[in-house]
């Protein structure tokens, strides 16, 4: 990867370590790393890199970043954190603003409609791109369009004909989300639903390091249920152990590597295929090439 002149010195780091931008604090090193501060900088990053695979990553809460070298270039998106309101109800956001931020500021507006995400980390771009939610909601609900950039550095609008979410996934793939205008349709903020949601965080365990809910729940089934019912509560590889709150939940007891956690989680699914003959399917990302660069 060459670097231009006119790039600040600092933009694109080497050997940059990925474990302390991860919840779950495990993972290797990356190639090159690079934390633009604007869309611009963003699509000139991209446009300088030759032949080598880009990962984006946001606020870390829902991935495991592979043990040793990941090859290639790694973004993080946190720094594009604007947010500008375009009317009363209608923002473009930047992917590296906090959902918890999100959540606060329309809460302060009191502009109802993300009560159900109260207590999920990450970035926008991060909740867009598994569409991030709880008790059947989730953010992309309230996604009229994303603006993307592609694997040559160029902007792409998507609009909602252009893709299509469900449950903890969104049909955007292959460009990395750089902002998305939001609008809600002027409800009311109701402190009891968000209340309700927030109370949910109870019974997670909190404290600890961790990516969130191991596993997507199975159609009429609660994961972490068919998780306990299995017997998986308490079970350990290396640094890696099962919550004894809640299941579906890998902590990261100190010194876990990534495949503690990715071993121990096919062990519990393999327990609980074995058991009831159900597939589980992970909801934690493992870190994967976002496109490569020719
Ligand atoms: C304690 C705890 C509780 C949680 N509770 C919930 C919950 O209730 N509901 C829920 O849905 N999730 C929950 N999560 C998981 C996580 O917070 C969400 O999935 C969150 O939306 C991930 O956002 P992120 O920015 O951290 O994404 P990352 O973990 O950084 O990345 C996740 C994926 O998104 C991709 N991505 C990130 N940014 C971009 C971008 N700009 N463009 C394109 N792709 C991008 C990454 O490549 C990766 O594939 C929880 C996690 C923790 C630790």
């Amino acid at each position: 990867m060459s670097l231009q002149p006119h790039l600040p010195d600092t933009m694109i780091m080497e050997n940059w370590p990925l474990s302390q931008l991860t919840t779950l604090g495990t993972g290797g090193t990356a190639e090159f790393f690079a934390q633009p501060e604007t869309v611009s900088q963003l699509q000139e990053i991209i446009r300088l890199a030759r032949n080598i695979p880009v990962y984006i990553i946001g606020g870390g809460s829902n991935i495991i970043i592979p043990d040793g070298k990941i090859p290639g270039l790694t973004i993080s998106a946190r720094k594009l954190d604007t947010l500008s309101w375009r009317g009363n109800f209608t923002a473009e956001i930047g992917a590296g603003l906090s959902l918890p931020g999100l959540v606060k500021t329309l809460r302060d507006m009191r502009l109802g409609g993300l009560e159900f995400a109260a207590g999920i980390p990450g970035t926008l771009g991060g909740g867009i791109s598994g569409n991030a939610g709880a008790g059947g909601h989730g953010v992309c609900e309230y996604v009229d369009s994303v603006n993307a950039v592609d694997s040559s550095g160029n902007l792409v609008a998507l609009g909602r004909g252009d893709f299509t979410y469900g449950y903890r996934y969104c049909g955007i793939s292959g460009v990395i989300i750089a902002s998305s205008v939001m609008s809600w349709d002027g409800s009311p903020w109701s402190e009891d639903v968000y209340s309700s949601f927030m109370a949910r965080r109870k019974s997670q365990p909190l404290g600890f390091r961790s990516a969130g809910c191991t596993f997507k729940n199975p159609e009429g089934y609660s994961a972490g249920k068919l998780l306990d019912e299995c017997g998986c509560k308490g079970l350990r590889i290396g640094g890696a152990v099962v919550s004894d709150v809640h299941a579906n939940f890998i902590l990261n007891t100190g010194n876990a590597a990534s495949h503690d956690v990715t071993e121990l989680a096919e062990l519990c699914a393999k327990r609980v295929y074995d058991y009831t003959g159900i597939m589980l399917e992970t909801e934690i990302k493992t870190l994967s090439p976002c496109f490569s660069v020719q």
